[in-house]
């Protein structure tokens, strides 16, 4: 790894003994510690779908609700996100159920107000690399979710996280989402030796998105044990009231009654482990 200078979030200190694993602390929900579930929509698409997701993912266990104002789509004519709307829907949905909310921001001119309305930001794949939005992310106060680009090397990765916390944002939590690869039976493919490594390699947390990563609603429950089996400290699932009727990444959502069962093997593949002994780490 030729330009790995981790400064900031090497897993060793200049001594080369190892740091303390960072905690980051999402309006309350630490992240870092036991694993956390972030859920809800793609898409923030209007307030009755949003607050029925949040109400369902919130009576299943999740602690964090996620859900897109701004969407980076493939095509120019695909829905593009609701903007300020959206983001009063997101706030409302806290408001109601308590669970703060995570969000991306695609434009670095957008960082610091979009961060007034919701407790966690996100770069998306598309993103992973504008110098310029993670610069804006790393001079604000506010926790960032860094998701690893489709076509992003670990090294590429890791490097993004550096920006944010050199620019003075230690608040960083790094997402495995997935990597494009030959196989097209999955969406992506969900690329568990990079939560490992980054895991080996940094002192952030590091949490994996198993429904981009997979892009199939019956893998999301596998992958997500063997995220938690591998380190990952959450997974980020996507969940819709009606995945037939949505505006984006349907194919790939959980409905309310599939994610509870989700929530269900999840808790029990997490209690299991926490009882096996300690989190899988450098020997
Ligand atoms: C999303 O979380 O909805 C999303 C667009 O994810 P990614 O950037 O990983 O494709
Ligand atoms: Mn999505």
């Amino acid at each position: 790894m030729k330009n790995l200078t981790l400064t900031s979030i090497d897993a060793a200190d200049g001594s080369g003994a190892r740091r303390e694993r960072s905690r980051v602390n999402v309006d309350g929900v630490i992240i870092g510690e036991s694993p956390v579930v972030i859920a809800g929509p793609c898409g923030v698409e209007s307030e009755a779908q949003t607050m029925t997701a949040a109400v369902a993912v919130k009576q299943a266990g999740a602690q964090l609700l996620r859900g897109g104002a701004f969407k980076p789509r493939t095509s120019p004519y695909a829905f593009q996100g609701l903007g300020l709307q959206g983001l009063k829907i997101l706030a409302k949905a806290k408001v109601e159920t308590g669970l703060p909310v995570v969000t991306e921001v695609i434009d670095p001119r957008d960082v610091n107000w979009v961060a007034e309305y919701v407790d966690m930001l996100q770069v998306g794949a598309r993103n992973m690399q504008n110098f310029t939005l993670l610069k804006a992310l790393g001079r604000i106060k506010k926790p960032v979710l860094l998701k690893r680009g489709m076509y992003s090397t670990i090294e590429e990765w890791l490097n993004c996280a550096e920006y944010i916390l050199s620019e003075g944002n230690p608040h960083v939590v790094l997402c495995e989402r997935g990597i494009r690869t030959f196989e097209t039976y999955t969406r992506n493919t969900l690329d568990l030796s990079a939560v490992a490594a980054a895991k080996e390699l940094t002192h952030l947390p590091v949490i994996v998105d198993p429904t981009h990563g997979t892009g199939r609603p019956s893998l999301i429950a596998p992958m997500s044990a063997a995220a938690v089996a591998a380190g990952a400290d959450g997974v980020i699932i996507e969940v819709h009231p009606e995945p037939e009727k949505a505006l984006s990444d349907g194919d790939q959502a959980l409905t309310p009654n599939q994610f509870f069962t989700f929530m269900q093997r999840f808790q029990a593949v997490t209690q299991a482990l926490a009882q096996s002994g300690p989190k899988p780490s450098v020997l």
